[in-house]
């Protein structure tokens, strides 16, 4: 049995297309080691990981393997709960007597505050998902890196020499 029939080998890295190769993707070359062997640690609240990388691959393999065993788990990211809806808009304020529209301002004005960051939480536990769905391995470390400074998601590339 093929581990992936449908991904094909990139001409100028080897790694397969589109879920390893980053040779199109400007964001990714950003995030990824210049120079292997690099050490690649993770703190989590049980323990600390130590893995020696050799290459992009192995990076994006692990990163995918630790995104995905984290997604599983359900002890690392939650799906955000949507704010509760208020029941009017900014035009219905208009109309409102003067004395209730302070409140209904500020709730109002609230409320897109909420929306907002619930937005945003959810759309990165939608890309978290994905990535886990397609074994999207840049995608995945690149999500990794972005949390790295959360509590027992730190993860960290330490350079080493083999010679002296
Ligand atoms: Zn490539």
């Amino acid at each position: 049995m093929r581990e992936k029939s449908k991904s094909k080998q990139c001409q100028t890295c080897g790694l397969p297309i589109p879920d390893m190769c980053i040779c199109e993707k400007k964001w990714a070359q950003h995030q990824a080691p210049k120079e292997f062997p690099v050490l690649l640690v993770a703190k989590e609240k049980h323990g600390t990981y130590y893995w020696n990388i050799t290459d992009l691959r192995t990076l994006y393999t692990l990163a995918l393997e630790i995104l995905t065993k984290r997604y599983k788990s359900g002890e690392w990211y939650f799906e955000p709960e949507e704010p509760e809806k208020i029941g009017f808009t900014m035009e219905d304020i208009e109309k409102y007597p003067t004395g209730l529209q302070a409140q209904a301002k500020t709730t109002w004005a609230q409320y897109q505050m909420e929306y907002k960051q619930w937005n945003r939480e959810h759309d990165f536990y939608l890309r978290i998902k994905e990535a886990v769905k397609n074994k999207l391995g840049p995608e995945a470390w690149g999500i990794l890196r972005s949390r790295h400074d959360y509590e027992y998601e730190r993860i960290e590339i330490e350079e080493y020499s083999e010679g002296y």
